[in-house]
């Protein structure tokens, strides 16, 4: 099936490894024109060169800077011609304690995972509705669902995103402009992130990473973890032109893990 990408230009926040690199190779080898972010300027260059081998007829434009703060956000907004897509996305915040969480700890959490998403969205769902086509889309985590007691700074700040986002995606003069605003959440995906999380999960539990990565591929019915690759899909699925009527939801990717009906 053609999505109808061809020729739009996507921004894909925190894309130079893991799942929004992922969201970026699907984009290009749709046809998008991107701009991709991260801090680190080597990884990010290095993910732009293999973008641009990926398909030499797109534009990719790599924007070094934190997405978290105003400065990093007007850097990847200016590079962009025009945003058709936005995938947001940042680090998730660290694990712990809620006893040990300051003000500084919750409001680092709030800006990197939902303040800056909604700065974004601001930034460009106007211009999406005045040309009649918008897709955004939201990199939140299966703990929006399911809660993860030590990811208490992520369920916070990523519920506090999904219910802006449920209010913002039933506005007529968005919904009816074809503007579309979803939340991707993703259960366990093999990426650095996973992987540092095994490493500690292992570590606290007296069990090698391994030990511990297998028991935990054992607890999802897909007895795997996702793939960037796979996310990546159903992220340009949801982006395509024949996406248009499917807003305001929240699609959980995670091998069957969640275990309710809704
Ligand atoms: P990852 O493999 O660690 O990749 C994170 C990417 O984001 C890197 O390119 C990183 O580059 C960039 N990044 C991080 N913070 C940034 C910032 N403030 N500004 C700009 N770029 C930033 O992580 P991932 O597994 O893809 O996870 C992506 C998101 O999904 C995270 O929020 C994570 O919590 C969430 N999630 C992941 C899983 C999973 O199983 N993988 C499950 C649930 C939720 P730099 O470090 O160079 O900036």
């Amino acid at each position: 099936m053609d999505l109808g990408l061809q020729g739009r230009w996507a921004l894909v926040c925190a894309a130079s490894k893991g799942l929004g690199r992922g969201c970026a190779e699907a984009l290009v080898a749709e046809g998008c024109h991107v701009v991709i972010t991260a801090r680190g300027a080597e990884a990010l260059a290095a993910t732009a060169a293999d973008l641009r081998r990926l398909n030499p007829a797109v534009q990719v434009l790599a924007v070094a800077g934190d997405i978290a703060t105003p400065e990093g956000r007007a850097a990847a907004l200016a590079a962009c011609p025009q945003v058709d897509i936005l995938i947001n996305n940042a680090g998730g915040p660290p694990p712990g304690d809620f006893r040990d969480w300051d003000r500084e700890t919750w409001l680092a959490a709030l800006d990197a995972n939902m303040l800056a998403p909604i700065a974004m969205i601001k930034a460009t769902v106007d211009g999406m509705a005045e040309r009649g086509f918008g897709r955004v889309l939201n990199i939140t985590s299966g703990a929006v669902k399911a809660p993860i007691d030590v990811l208490g700074l992520s369920n916070g700040a990523r519920s506090g995103l999904t219910g802006f986002v449920a209010g913002l995606a039933r506005q007529p003069a968005l919904a009816s402009r074809n503007v579309t605003l979803n939340n991707l959440l993703p259960g366990a995906f093999d990426t650095e992130r996973l992987h540092k999380t095994l490493a500690a999960g292992g570590a606290k539990s007296g069990q090698s990473a391994s030990e511990f990565a297998a028991k935990r591929r054992a607890a999802i019915p897909a007895q795997r973890f996702g793939t960037a690759a796979e996310f990546g899909a159903v992220c340009a699925m949801l982006c395509s032109a024949q996406a248009g009527y499917l807003t305001g939801q929240n699609l959980l990717l995670d091998g069957g893990a969640y275990p309710g009906v809704f």
